[in-house]
């Protein structure tokens, strides 16, 4: 009987495994037990496919798989998983493995701790436990200014850990009266005047202190002087 030096895998498969001979022993048994003279061979190994392949190999004690993003073999106990939740059980080699977590790594905005996320987040970093409703709202309402202050080619470095950090100082209360919840982000000095969308010009504010303030100086006269210069000394305090 002639013996089979190798069997290639079928497409699809691409390996570079190397069978050590007491698989490849075993291997050859499972073919010969499927065959009745050696010229069927070659129709045999035609038809298998990628999952044949491979549970013929873990019946013959290779004990492989398949990696799910290379398709590469992977010995069972090389095989790993890739820690991504919505990447389930899926088994891969640690090169892949590697690359998956890299590609999907991100670094917090607010925290600065990595996490995970399937998409690439928008408009900010921001990891799941940050997250929440009000830091969303906190977060699109700032999206929305640094966009408004770029178009006008004014400053626009205010950052989501220093506005939140902001808004914990006002305890998401308005910086002008102190009592209503924060509604909107405030620019002291208004962006109409020149006032651009950072830590040292912002502030949050509820509706009624943010429309009695309009576009106008900061002393406008429907709020209390000693809340701008309250504001005013806050803000000087974080300006850079
Ligand atoms: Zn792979
Ligand atoms: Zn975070
Ligand atoms: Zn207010």
């Amino acid at each position: 009987m002639s013996e089979i030096a190798y069997i290639d895998p079928p497409a699809g498969c691409i390996g570079d495994l190397t069978l050590d001979e007491v698989w490849l022993d075993q291997l050859r048994q499972a073919v010969y037990e499927r065959i009745a003279r050696m010229d069927e061979i070659p129709a045999l190994l035609a038809q298998l496919n990628a999952t044949d392949w491979v549970r013929w190999l873990n019946d013959s004690g290779a004990r492989v798989t398949v990696c799910a993003a290379c398709n590469h073999y992977v010995r069972m106990g090389d095989a790993v998983n890739s820690e991504l939740p919505w990447l389930d059980e899926r088994l891969f080699c640690h090169e892949c493995a590697e690359r998956l977590r890299a590609e999907h790594t991100f670094v917090c905005d607010v925290c600065g701790h990595e996490f995970f996320a399937q998409r690439q987040p928008a408009p900010f970093n921001i990891c799941p436990e940050c997250d929440g409703p009000s830091v969303t709202v906190a977060l699109s309402s700032l999206w929305a200014q640094l966009q408004r202050a770029r178009k006008l080619n004014l400053p626009a470095t205010l950052t989501p850990r220093e506005w939140l950090d902001t808004l914990d100082y006002f305890g998401w209360r308005c910086a002008y009266c102190l009592r209503a919840d924060f509604a909107c982000l405030d620019h002291y000095v208004p962006v109409v005047q020149g006032g651009g969308t950072t830590q040292g010009n912002c502030v949050p504010a509820c509706t009624s202190c943010n429309s009695a303030k309009g576009g106008r100086a900061p002393q406008g006269y429907l709020i209390k002087a000693s809340a701008f210069t309250r504001v005013k000394e806050y803000l000087a305090g974080v300006e850079k």
